[in-house]
């Protein structure tokens, strides 16, 4: 996946042997997700499936038919925000190697967009097998990492290990409580410095955060990041970052990629069981001060998984989003990876 990946298991000294097994155990479910899932190598599966668009019916494994249904699952909840068909823009737009980037001509985009959108992928989760339209092709990047967390999770839990934390590329997962039966204490990155702005308390649960820091390119004094809107083809622009705070990795991950789209309290504020926090530029007027004004919204989730789950270091005003809704009334926004 072209990324970190690292696991800290708890045991009691006694076990200190059953934990080397646990590690193992983890890296071999994120290398099988990884020869599965990565669009960087010639032989895994997503790659077939991307070179058989137009050709007809692809078999594909139960962990693809998973993770594509979860994929289904998210861009129905955003309305097209999170689409995982938006490979051909991601590639026209050169954020693969992100060296040779640069602003594609209009007509290009437009072009492409008509690849785009999930109706160019047909599911038969029976028989397994998937179908995509002639030029459209699919990047998990939004939602594999997550995937392979719970999955990881999930071993682990068979193992009984009583506490762990997986973290691949900044998306994390907790097992368990902390030692000294504590939250875990997950540090938030400064979107443009490389310091830490805050933390969370995470009492259990998924934390992922979407940001335009990490895989970006400069033109003409623009900032053009790796994630895109794929109805309109464009690069979102004006929210450094967007966390949000799940039940589980495959939800937390796939929703920080959509708000971050739909610049999206809203969206995560009808969720059950989800939080989110937004960074962008503190606006004075139409002037844009220092990149270092941030600007934190929180959304207050009655339940999941501390009231605020948000501490800042250095700005205190951190302004809560509540929730008006109707409890009753919120949407399922996880995608149940667990049983
Ligand atoms: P990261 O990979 O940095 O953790 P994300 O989880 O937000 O960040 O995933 C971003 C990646 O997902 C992009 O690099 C790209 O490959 C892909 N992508 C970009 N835009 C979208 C989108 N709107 N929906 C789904 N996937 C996207
Ligand atoms: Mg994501």
């Amino acid at each position: 996946m072209g990324t970190t990946f690292d696991v800290t298991v708890y045991r009691p000294s006694t076990e200190s042997a059953l934990a080397d097994v646990d590690l193992e155990s983890a890296f071999d479910v994120v290398r099988k997700i990884d020869q599965l899932m990565s669009l960087y190598r010639d032989d895994s599966e997503l790659t077939a499936l991307n070179k058989g668009a137009g050709g007809g019916e692809t078999k594909i494994s139960a962990p693809l038919a998973d993770i594509l249904q979860a994929s289904v699952f998210y861009t129905r909840l955003s309305d097209g925000a999170f689409d995982v068909t938006v490979q051909p823009l991601v590639d026209l737009w050169g954020f693969y190697r992100v060296a040779n980037a640069a602003v594609p001509p209009e007509g290009e985009i437009k072009k492409t967009l008509e690849t785009v959108g999930m109706d160019h992928l047909s599911l038969d989760k029976s028989a397994r097998t998937a179908t995509l339209d002639a030029g459209a092709k699919i990047d998990l990047g939004a939602i594999a990492k997550g995937y392979a967390i719970d999955r990881v999770i999930a071993v682990l839990r068979e193992r009984s290990v009583p506490a762990a934390l997986v973290n691949l590329g900044g998306t994390v997962r907790v097992l368990g409580k902390a030692p000294g039966h504590r939250p875990w204490i997950i540090g938030i990155r400064h979107p443009r410095e490389n310091r830490l702005i805050g933390e969370v308390r995470l009492e259990r649960g998924a934390i992922s955060t979407s940001g335009d820091y990490d895989r970006y390119f400069e033109a003409d004094g623009q900032r053009y990041s790796h994630i895109i809107d794929p109805r309109s083809g464009q690069p979102v622009q004006g929210v450094y970052a967007m966390t949000v705070l799940a039940p589980n990795a495959t939800t937390a991950d796939a929703l920080s990629t959509a708000a971050f789209v739909a610049d999206g309290l809203d969206l995560l504020l009808e969720c059950r069981n989800v939080s989110g926090l937004k960074i962008e530029p503190q606006n004075s007027g139409d002037q844009e001060t220092s990149p270092d004004t941030l600007l934190f919204t929180v959304t207050s989730e009655p339940d999941f998984p501390v009231k605020a789950p948000f501490t800042s270091y250095e700005h205190p005003s951190v302004h809560p989003l509540i929730s008006t809704i109707d409890h009753s009334a919120y949407r399922d926004c996880v995608w149940q990876i667990d049983n």
